[in-house]
């Protein structure tokens, strides 16, 4: 007998009759003798509407307040699926994350996951019950509810496959598994097979948005294979895992876009040691991520310090910059959000050369300037102007062939 953990997402619990559809899947998995839990995120747009109200009074709503108010979306759709799930026949039960309870820190809309507790439902699997948890949500240890950031039922998941050990954590989702790029910008896109835990964390913190970045940390921390798959059709997806010879060898594997970061400058900062740890002290204090970070060399005794961070972080940042930047001796604070990050990843980077010039190259030669560059062993992102987004990642697929299989290397 396994275990399995599976994940929908909010396209696949939109409506009552997707729910009864999802519910088949739970009941097929469970027939088939295992052990099943699900989680579930919101029903789709149901996120974003309640944040949405929250907005509707102030731009920042307090957020300890904005989880109370986000997590019942889950509420909702796991009583739904606990619901059908009955109906059709079947012992079920929902629990919410602090009734479990999945254990974070404090750290409200952007939570991690601490401590999962098992006991509970360890009992209820044996006496055969489907488990239907809440995603999304957990509880720090005041007893507060915390959300663990958009996306984050997909950590629920992964982190619930960690806590019981499960043989594997099914994605279901609304697309059918990892392209070589978003196949909505361009139809070569093409489906992979596998892909390595490293590839896919750098590709979900660039921006693609099918996994969560923290559940492919947590993937990759406690080996959890993950695969990602359509909830709509029965066609195996792709499987997050750890790097094995019978991954395609390729140098790039695939190429993807970031429209979601703002640039900020600040003008001629005074070039003393302590500034950057003062100025990205505070920005981490206040939970924010900071990306792509470039110093001037500098020039009478000042520097440009730019820095990306998230648009949705952008004027909770400016005001911490703000706060500081007269602190620190800045001249201006200058920011920009009509910028998007385009970058290739690749295992195949850390044995070949020339890659990063052969990007520069695609990209000069389409008349892209450059905004800034940052890379990692198995990356290389540009930062430049947004408009030339769906272009770049278009050259760079052609550019790299990544239209084309490749297994022999
Ligand atoms: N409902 C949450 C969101 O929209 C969590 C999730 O869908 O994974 O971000
Ligand atoms: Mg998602």
């Amino acid at each position: 007998m396994a275990l399995v953990v599976q994940k929908f997402g909010g396209t696949s619990v939109g409506s009552i009759e997707r729910i009864k559809n999802v519910a088949k899947r739970v009941i097929k998995e469970y027939e088939k003798g295992n052990q099943v839990i699900v989680t579930v995120s919101a029903m789709a747009g149901e996120t974003n509407r309640l944040i949405a109200l929250a907005k509707e009074i102030t731009d920042l709503p307090d957020e300890r307040e904005l989880d109370v108010l986000v997590s019942t979306g889950e509420q909702v759709s796991v009583a739904l699926l606990a619901i059908t799930l009955i109906k059709m026949g079947y012992k079920a039960k929902s629990y919410l994350g602090h009734q479990i309870k999945i254990l974070t820190d404090s750290a409200f809309t952007k939570a991690r996951i601490i401590n999962i507790e098992t006991d509970k439902i360890k009992r209820d699997l044996d006496n055969g019950y489907i488990i239907v948890v809440a995603g999304f949500q957990g509880v720090d240890e005041y007893g507060n509810i915390t959300t663990l950031g958009r996306g984050g039922s997909d950590t629920t998941g992964v982190a619930l496959a960690a806590a019981f050990k499960a043989d594997v954590c099914d994605i279901y989702t609304d697309v059918d598994g990892i392209y070589t790029t978003d196949p909505r910008i361009y139809n070569k896109a093409r489906k992979l097979k596998k892909i390595s835990y490293d590839e896919m964390l750098e590709l979900a913190s660039l921006g693609s948005k099918v996994l969560q970045i923290r559940s492919v940390e947590l993937a990759k921390k406690y080996k959890v294979p993950v695969h990602v798959r359509s909830s709509f059709s029965d066609e195996p997806g792709t499987i997050v895992c750890e790097e094995d010879s019978d991954m395609e060898k390729v140098v790039v594997s695939g190429v993807s876009c970031n429209k979601d970061e703002a640039r900020i400058t600040l003008v001629r900062v005074p070039d003393k040691p302590g500034v950057a740890a003062k100025l990205f002290g505070a920005i981490s204090a206040g939970n924010i991520v900071v990306d792509m970070i470039i110093q001037n060399s500098s020039i009478d005794g000042t520097t440009d310090l730019t820095f990306t961070v998230p648009k949705s972080d952008l004027k909770k940042t400016l005001n911490l910059v703000k706060a500081i930047s007269d602190e620190i001796g800045a001249k201006d604070v200058l920011y920009d959000e009509g910028i998007a990050k385009v970058s290739i990843v690749g295992l195949g980077m850390r044995s070949h050369s020339g890659v990063a010039a052969k990007m520069f190259e695609v990209l000069g030669n389409a008349g892209i300037n450059i905004l800034m560059i940052s890379t990692s062993e198995i990356k290389i992102s540009c930062a430049i102007d947004e408009k030339y987004t769906e272009l770049a990642v278009r050259l760079l697929h052609d550019a790299f062939e990544l239209d084309k299989e490749n297994v022999e290397g």
